[in-house]
């Protein structure tokens, strides 16, 4: 009977952190759980701390894990869905871990597993700022940069599965290194780690700036989006200048995609963009439309913040779990 009900947990797996809601039929979020995790902890240890986190979720929410439809994962990295394997991600140091198949015989029920862009993607289009539009392209601005695509309404995965990795989109060929070995991608001129590097850049040569002084105080080792928040309230003219780059960037990348894929509209979510919203966007916008091909773009493809924020990843996988299992 308690199935019947279709509760799903569902997870948001990042670098750091692990974040579980509970949500009924309606989406409607029962409860929450979040755990802080230590870089390089091992595979099996963190599926463990995984599972506590959604049996406490669930006791949160007055459910029986056992009486869950499923618990429906959003992990960083490449991802065989038919499998729920992770085949590599580089940011858990992890290479074909059975994370779906770990889960469910820790849990005892269905587990559904997919990247954590296309995910976040999936609760954007379902529940966010997407609005169910057919044709919708998803750029998360973070650590890294994600994206995913939505194709006549569904989640696009491409012929292998590799489809949407946007944030590799070179847009500087000789331009600095990124994360995935490769010069001038997307991510390594506009990620919220490019903007540090080119702050620490800024003040090694000399620039005077506000931004270690913010993290300091605020006793963070990174250049978190709150502290970009920050910075750009105080005025830094190194933060301004760096988020100004990063922002034109973003916009040739979001003039790329509209090019490619002529979407309804473009979602641009993460951390920067849950804080600042439209203005971390409008400037976007604004040089996207210079480099649109078609001048009928500019009215009909809508750029636009996310709306989920941190719940996005969480409530996409509950979305992943109902499209995919058929709840
Ligand atoms: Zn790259």
């Amino acid at each position: 009977m308690p199935k019947k009900r279709g509760i799903v947990a569902g997870v948001d797996l990042g670098g750091t952190s692990i974040k579980a809601i509970v949500a009924d039929r309606n989406y409607k979020i029962l409860a929450t759980g979040k755990k802080r995790t230590d870089a390089g902890v091992k595979a099996k240890a963190l599926i463990h701390e995984i599972a506590r986190v959604v049996e406490q979720a669930a006791a949160d929410a007055g459910v029986k894990v056992k009486s869950l439809a499923a618990v429906s994962i959003g992990a960083p990295g490449a991802i065989d869905v038919k499998r729920g394997v992770v085949t590599e991600a580089p940011n858990l140091g992890w290479r074909n871990v059975p994370l779906g198949e770990g889960l469910r015989s820790r849990l005892g029920v269905p587990v559904v597993v997919d990247n954590d862009v296309n995910v976040g993607v999936m609760g954007e289009h379902a529940l966010g700022a997407g609005a169910r539009v057919a044709q919708l392209v998803g750029i998360f601005v973070g650590t890294g940069i994600g994206g995913g695509i939505i194709c006549n309404g569904e989640l696009y995965e491409g012929g292998h599965g590799w489809a949407g990795e946007l944030g590799h989109t070179v847009l500087l060929a000789d331009g600095p290194v990124c994360s995935c070995g490769r010069r001038g991608c997307a991510e390594a001129l506009a990620s919220r780690t490019a903007m540090e590097r080119d702050v620490r850049d800024a003040v090694k040569s000399g620039r005077k700036s506000a931004v270690f002084d913010i993290m300091d105080e605020r006793k963070k080792d990174r250049m978190t989006s709150s502290i970009i928040q920050v910075a750009l309230a105080k005025e830094d003219p190194v933060m301004k200048e760096v988020m100004k780059r990063a922002q034109y960037y973003l916009g040739i990348l979001v003039a790329n995609v509209v090019n490619a894929f002529d979407p309804e509209r473009v979602i641009v979510g993460g951390g920067i963009a849950e804080r600042l919203g439209e203005d971390f966007v409008k400037p976007i916008r604004e040089t996207a439309q210079e480099y649109f091909l078609h001048a009928k773009a500019v009215k009909g493809v809508k750029i636009l913040p996310g709306k989920l924020g941190d719940d996005a990843g969480a409530l996409g996988a509950v979305v992943l779990a109902r499209k995919r299992l058929g709840l």
